[in-house]
Order: structure tokens, then C-alpha cells, then sequence
């Protein structure tokens, strides 16, 4: 990896257990970079897949120059495995893309087309999504609509990391460390020219969805928590809440007692110390998530361990 000659174009896709569609991935994005001409490679990561991923991958290396696969320690996870791939390219625009061919590599020339009139980054933004289930499609929808709304970075709707990058902002989003990376968010926080281009999403040419609802959540948490700090501060407005009805419950009991008409009270009793105390749980959560991170962060260990690099310039 020490060759000085940028390729003008990375391809960079990370891949766990997609030994079905690779091929036919490999395929489909040379015959693009054939038709764009110039220099091109390749980046396929392989994130501790349990298949026959890193045998097809080699063997892409072998067969075709332009690929070049690498190979983690282990699962770390699609974003921190796209991390890798990102660190490994050097080309002068990447092109960041699933390796499930949901993304089509066919819209590479319309994305070069855009960041040639000046974008540094383009982004696809989904206009539809064909063969998703309808809860991944309503959870998605809400996902974006509920970060949109905690966060102050303009992150696009509907937009997946399916996206061509420049140079410029490649190189500031690796100098950023946080190890809980929700990716589109930060190359949305560098900010520069964003265009999007609309495209419609394709089921995916083979295999299974990697993204099991456990994972989904975990990424939705890991996304809020790195872009807003609004849960934290829910706490305070939900106390100024708690607060109001508990000064009316206190009122209430005291104007009962000089009544003369006072309460049992074990209802409301109940109903205060049941409420009370599942808000304090959540909150507690909440504290925990971000602290937890906190914590994760400041170990400061490497974001990805690479075990093997076959193919590209040695
Ligand atoms: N992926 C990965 N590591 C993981 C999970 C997924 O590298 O732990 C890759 C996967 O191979 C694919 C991309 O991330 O190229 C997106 O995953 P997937 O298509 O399963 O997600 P979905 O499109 O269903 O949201
Ligand atoms: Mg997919």
C-alpha cells in the first residue's frame, strides 16, 4: 500500500457473509469502471465473515487487478468495516456501496457527472425500496424522521451511506476517532457541497438482510447518541413535569386533609412511586448509554484490525 499513483476511483463496499452476490458484484462494478475509463480499484472488505467470503474475495484479487481484498480479525460491523476499507483506498473519489447490489454501481458516471460540476459529495437518496418488508420500510421512515429531529446536522432523508465522496472529505472524515460511527451523519456534519441524486433501491441480488432488528436498534442508538444530546436533556424537562404533578397531588392531599375527607391513599400512592420510579429507569438508561460510550471512546483502541491485504500495489 505504499504505491505513490492515486487511482482516480476507490470502489470501497464491506461484506459479511456474501459469498452468493460477490461475484456477480465484482462483476457488475468493473464493467462500470470499464465504461468510465481511467484508473480504478477496487476495496472489498471482508468482515469476519463465517462463509466462503475471503476465498471468493482472493480469488477476485487474483483474477482482477483492480481488486483488492481485505481481510479483519473479526466481525466489527458494517460501519467500522467500511471504516477499514476507507483507511485502505487511495483513490481520488470513493465510492462507497453495499456489496449486496441494492445500490446499483450503474449510477457511478451520473455521480461523476455531478462531482465534476462541483459536488464533494453525492449522495443517493432512495425513492423507493423494492423488495424491504414494510416494518423495515416504517422503521426506517421513522428513524430518519426522529434523528432529523434531535439533531442539528441536516443528515438526508432516506439516504443510506450509498454515496461518491471527494478526497477532501474522505481524509476529514479519518481524522475524525469516535469509534461509535454512524457515517452518513458525520459526512453530512463536514458539510461542503452535498447534491443528492434520487434512485430507486433494489432488493438485494442474493442472500440475507446482515441487519437484524437487534442491530437496527443498536445502529438508531448508536446514530442518536453520537449527533444528539436531547435524550440527556429529556430528564430535565419530564422533572419540570413530575414536578407540576406532584405539587398538584400536594395541594390535593392538603386540601383533603382540611376537608376532613382524606384519602386512603393507596392508589395514588401506587401511582406516583410506579411513575416515578420508571422514570428514573429511563433516565438512568439514558445516562448510561451516553456514559458507556463515553467510556468505550476513551480506551482509545484501534476502530478495526486488518489481518490480511491481497491485491492493488504492493
Ligand atoms: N455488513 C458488514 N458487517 C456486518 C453487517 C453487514 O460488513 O456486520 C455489510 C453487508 O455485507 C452489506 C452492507 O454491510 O454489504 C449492508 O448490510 P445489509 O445489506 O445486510 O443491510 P440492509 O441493506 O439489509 O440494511
Ligand atoms: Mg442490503
Amino acid at each position: 500500500m505504499t504505491s505513490a499513483v492515486r487511482p482516480a476511483l476507490s470502489v470501497v463496499a464491506p461484506c459479511y457473509n456474501e459469498q452468493e452476490v460477490l461475484p456477480e458484484f465484482v462483476r457488475r462494478v468493473g464493467a462500470v469502471l470499464d465504461g468510465i475509463g481511467g484508473t480504478g480499484e477496487i476495496v472489498l472488505v471482508d468482515d469476519g465473515s463465517a462463509d466462503g467470503t475471503w476465498a471468493v474475495m482472493a480469488k477476485s484479487a487474483a483474477d482482477d487487478p483492480r481488486v483488492v481484498a481485505v481481510r479483519l480479525m473479526r466481525n466489527h460491523g458494517h460501519q467500522l468495516a467500511l471504516t477499514a476499507g476507507l483507511s485502505v483506498c487511495r483513490g481520488a473519489r470513493v465510492l462507497i456501496i453495499d456489496a449486496d447490489l441494492q445500490d446499483p454501481p450503474e449510477l457511478l458516471p451520473e455521480m461523476m457527472a455531478l462531482m465534476d460540476q462541483g459536488a464533494d459529495v453525492v449522495y443517493g437518496q432512495r425513492r423507493q425500496r423494492n423488495g424491504e418488508s414494510l416494518f423495515k420500510r416504517a422503521s426506517a421512515a421513522a428513524f430518519y424522521r426522529l434523528i432529523g429531529r434531535l439533531t442539528d446536522v441536516a443528515i438526508p432523508t432516506d439516504a443510506g451511506d450509498f454515496r461518491l465522496v471527494n478526497r477532501r472529505v474522505l481524509d476529514l472524515l479519518l481524522a475524525m476517532p469516535e469509534r461509535h460511527r454512524f457515517l452518513r451523519g458525520m459526512i453530512a456534519w463536514i458539510g461542503g457541497n452535498q447534491v443528492p441524486l434520487v434512485y430507486d433501491r433494489q432488493a438485494r441480488a442474493a442472500g440475507q438482510s446482515k441487519y437484524p432488528l437487534a442491530k437496527m436498534v443498536r445502529f438508531a442508538v448508536d446514530a442518536i447518541t453520537a449527533f444528539s444530546v436531547v435524550p440527556l436533556m429529556a430528564s430535565m424537562t419530564i422533572g419540570w413535569v413530575m414536578a407540576a404533578v406532584g405539587f398538584g397531588f400536594f395541594v390535593y392531599s392538603i386540601v383533603g386533609w382540611a376537608l376532613g375527607a382524606t384519602l386512603p391513599g393507596w392508589t395514588s400512592l401506587m401511582a406516583a412511586v410506579g411513575l416515578l420510579g420508571g422514570m428514573q429507569f429511563l433516565m438512568l438508561g439514558i445516562i448510561g448509554a451516553y456514559l458507556g460510550r463515553l467510556y468505550d471512546q476513551s480506551k482509545g483502541r484501534p476502530l478495526f484490525m486488518i489481518s490480511e491485504i491481497v491485491g492493488g500495489p504492493q
